[in-house]
């Protein structure tokens, strides 16, 4: 049994970036740039209008302007402006030839059809213009190498008139429940049967990562069935299996896996829930994937999903390794660990009532590594450490939050 730490040794060894690829810009949110994007137009394009209004000469001063044209946003202006002229612009029209200012539509007044009155003040120089290549020029970097794509991102990306962008791939993860007592959500439950619920919570849980996940549903404890799907799932990047890592007479999952061709890196971690799993890497025809195998206990998949699989997703979306994210917080009741192994406990996370500057962090009533309940009443695993049995009312503890 090895420790966490040498386990995220091991998962940061066997993780690598995925390849790039070209994708449509609909498609692309949360990946990675992999390489700068550089513009290849002026934004704006042209000098255009902010307003809508009267494009006029700033510097005439003539009380009245005959409205010459009309042009709207998409349309373009067909004369130049002289002193005593205007034309009417919509936000967004370019400026007409000769024009350096805009009036606005409210601060003039209508004398007739075709005249207008100018404000007494006039129009200062610029006035209501966004000049051409304002916000960026062509050729300009407009988005750093390595970045994930935000909406706006993706906003620019249309901007500049790119309808596909080179990205780190989408991680493709595939899942499979195992256990013969497992049935379908939705279906009769037998005795001695239990719902799939490891299945919904793994897709649902790379649906928030902005992963694809592929559903190999629930394979039976069966060396045949378990070769066909986990063979399957080897196409993906990841390969989740649950259930069938520990010492029952039926957990047959890391022996069809080293059938397979899949190569075991660890199996049983000092934690706890979570101790069973397993975890292992394949590699055929230049396509690469990574194994885990979690105990399949609800709270023991959700832990081992936050500790070791979200951190390898990392680094296959072009991010550097790193442990989860922790905080410091101050409990508000007392806990005792049962067994040598560092608990990972399910807790909530009281953001605004402090203690000693840090947030309160109370221990939940949990049941054990099926207690699913408690975890949905949780926000956080506080991370307890085996050099103490007892954590008192006030101890500091780190807590990772979910
Ligand atoms: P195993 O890891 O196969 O020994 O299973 C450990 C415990 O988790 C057993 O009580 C299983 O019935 C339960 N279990 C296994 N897979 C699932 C699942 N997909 N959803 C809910 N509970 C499961
Ligand atoms: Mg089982």
């Amino acid at each position: 049994m090895i420790t966490v730490d040498a386990a995220w040794g091991h998962v940061e060894r066997c993780s690598r970036c995925l390849a790039d690829q070209l994708v449509p810009i609909g498609e692309a949110l949360g990946l990675r740039l992999s390489a700068a994007v550089f513009s290849r137009v002026d934004s704006p394009p042209f000098d255009k209008s902010m307003l809508d209004g009267f494009a006029v000469v700033s510097s005439d001063r003539s009380p009245t302007r005959k409205v010459i044209e009309q042009v709207v946003a998409g349309g373009v202006p067909h004369h130049a402006v002289v002193p005593g002229m205007a034309i009417n612009v919509m936000t967004g029209a370019p400026i007409p030839e000769g024009a350096d200012a805009i009036v606005k539509v409210e601060d003039v007044r209508h004398l007739d059809e075709k005249t207008i009155e100018m404000p007494t003040s006039g129009v200062a120089h610029g006035k209501g213009v966004l000049p051409r290549a304002a916000a960026f020029h062509k050729g300009q970097e407009v988005l750093a190498a390595g970045r994930p794509l935000s909406p706006v991102d993706i906003a620019l990306l249309a901007e500049i008139g790119l309808a596909e962008v080179r990205v780190i791939s989408r991680p493709r993860v595939a899942v499979l429940a195992t256990g013969n007592e497992l049935v379908k959500a939705g279906w009769p439950v037998e005795r001695g049967q239990i719902t799939n619920s490891n299945g919904p919570m793994l897709i649902a849980l790379l649906e928030s990562e902005q992963v694809r996940s592929i559903d190999l549903g629930i394979g039976r404890d069966d060396p045949a069935e378990l070769r066909r799907l986990m063979g399957e799932g080897l196409a993906a990047d990841i390969l989740i299996v649950t259930g069938g890592v520990s010492a029952g007479v039926l957990d047959l999952v890391p022996g069809v896996l080293q059938e397979l061709g899949v190569e075991q890196v660890f199996h049983k971690v000092r934690m706890k829930p979570g101790k069973p799993l397993w975890f292992g890497q394949y590699e055929q025809a230049g396509h690469r994937a990574l194994v885990f195998g979690l105990p399949g206990n609800p709270v023991s998949t959700l832990v081992a999903f936050e500790i070791f699989v979200k951190p390898a997703l990392r680094v296959l979306r072009g991010e550097s390794f790193r442990p989860p994210a922790s905080m410091r917080g101050v409990l508000t009741a007392q806990v005792s660990l049962r067994g040598k192994r560092p608990t990972y406990y399910p807790c909530r996370i009281h953001f605004g009532d402090r203690a000693a500057g840090l947030p309160k962090v109370e221990p939940l009533a949990w049941s054990g590594s099926a207690d699913l309940a408690a975890l949905t009443r949780a926000n956080a695993l506080a991370v307890l450490p085996v050099q103490e049995a007892e954590f008192a009312v006030g101890d500091q503890v780190e807590v990772i939050a979910l």
